[in-house]
């Protein structure tokens, strides 16, 4: 298969009611049989307009999905849309027709004209039972190949886990995205250039709030020698730019930072006022955290922050709130009360108002490792809070984790 397109069929796509989840779900699958996906249509319950969707999609398409329209209602007419098109006549499958007479009789109920019609297919189609549901999915098998599934996401993702496997063997597509923080997706582009011409394996550029990433996708016949391809790609860009790169895939700086204090059996603890708690969720969403991580806590009030990290009232008021020297006291008062290891402390102005006259997006972080304390200055200027609140989260997992490398 070398162009495979997906239909989704319903009015309620068209009007925004549901969102097209079957359609990435199929892409995604297709995907990992190396077969490229190289369209998507949403067409509502409407003949007319099926059978011009469909006959698009059988000119340019060797292989075309279609989910939805196979239940029992009067607009469900996917089916007959086809069978016009193919000239293939309807036809009852037995086996689906017996099935759906057991489950109305284990409910006490007579089949009706639509519940039968659940069991009509096209002739000469592979009939696919369906594991969780009534209407059989169906491959039908020539120039164009097509695949019809029900539009319940249920009973689609058990058909294509059922069928996939027996049906599409050959290319795998295996991909690795490696996540780097600090260097801008501009720099990461102009170091890695010439390697993002290649077509197997590929690579390609992706920005996030402050990270960068690269996704190495590599086809081959089976998935160890995909991994191979793309180990020898990371190499390459890791020999470039690997002193910015924190982890790959689900990774994030968070649980990068866990590990290197896993491995160092060494606590931690965060004391933060503008990132509202923000590190600390980053910090516990990464499994094995409880092993490093003691706690922290939020100090959004001056008066918090006197009484639960001894920041002194006058610091305060003699430099306001977003400071260095508050920084400093926070994350000091927090060392001392939990005697972790390294430690990090956060304040800042995070908009949309000033209340201590700094700029906006002016941001301290404190920074104990066993060597001492240092406060990190960082303005993230024309930035909007949330913006503001994530920068700073990750500047100071980031912070901890460079001093960590050194050996700090
Ligand atoms: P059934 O046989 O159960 O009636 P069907 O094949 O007729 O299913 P539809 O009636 O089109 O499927 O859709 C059933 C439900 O499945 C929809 O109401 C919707 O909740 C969900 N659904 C349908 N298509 C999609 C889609 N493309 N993405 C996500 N959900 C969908």
């Amino acid at each position: 298969m070398k162009r495979a397109e997906i239909i989704a069929v319903g009015s309620e796509l068209l009007l925004g009611e549901i969102v097209n989840t079957n359609a990435s779900y199929i892409s995604e699958q297709l995907s990992k049989y190396g077969v490229p996906v190289l369209y998507h249509q949403v067409v509502g319950d409407n003949a007319a307009r099926m059978r011009e969707t469909f006959e698009i999609a059988r000119r340019r398409s060797d292989f075309v999905i279609v989910t939805g329209g196979l239940g029992p209602t009067a607009d469900d007419v996917t089916k007959t849309v086809l069978s016009d098109l193919l000239e293939r006549p309807i036809v009852r499958d037995e086996e689906a027709y017996e099935t759906i007479q057991r489950f109305l009789v284990s409910r006490n109920r007579l089949m009706n004209d639509g519940d039968a019609r659940q069991a009509d297919v096209l002739s000469g189609a592979d009939v696919l039972p369906n594991p969780v549901g009534l209407a059989p999915g169906m491959w039908i098998a020539g120039d164009t190949t097509w695949l019809l599934l029900p539009g319940v996401p249920r009973e689609m993702k058990a058909l294509i886990e059922a069928t996939f496997p027996k049906k599409l063997s050959g290319a795998t597509l295996v991909s690795e995205s490696l996540r780097f923080y600090e260097i801008g997706e501009s720099a990461l582009d102009d170091a890695v250039k010439d390697l993002l011409d290649g077509s197997n394996p590929t690579v390609a550029p992706y920005a996030e709030t402050g990270e960068a990433r690269l996704r190495i996708s590599a086809r081959a016949t089976d998935e160890v020698t995909a991994r191979q391809m793309i180990e020898e790609v990371k190499t390459e860009i890791l020999k470039r730019v690997g002193s910015y790169y924190f982890g790959s895939d689900d990774e994030t700086i968070a649980s990068h930072l866990v590990q290197s204090l896993s491995r160092l059996n060494r606590t931690f603890a965060v004391a933060e006022s503008l990132t509202g708690g923000e590190v600390q969720s980053m910090v516990t969403s990464t499994p094995g955290a409880s092993v490093v991580f003691l706690g922290g806590v939020v100090t959004y009030s001056d008066e918090l922050k006197n009484r639960y990290l001894g920041v002194s009232l006058d610091t305060i008021e003699q430099h306001s709130v977003v400071s260095k020297e508050v920084a400093y006291e926070m994350v000091d008062g927090l060392s001392k009360t939990t005697h972790a290891d390294y430690a990090l402390s956060f304040t800042g102005e995070a908009g949309p108002t000033s209340n201590s006259g700094r700029p906006i997006g002016t941001v301290y972080i404190g920074v104990k490792t066993p060597n001492g304390i240092e406060v990190i200055e960082r303005t993230y200027l024309h930035q909007e809070r949330n913006i503001i609140r994530m920068r700073a989260a990750k500047d100071g997992l980031w912070a901890l984790i460079q001093r960590i490398k050194k050996g700090e």
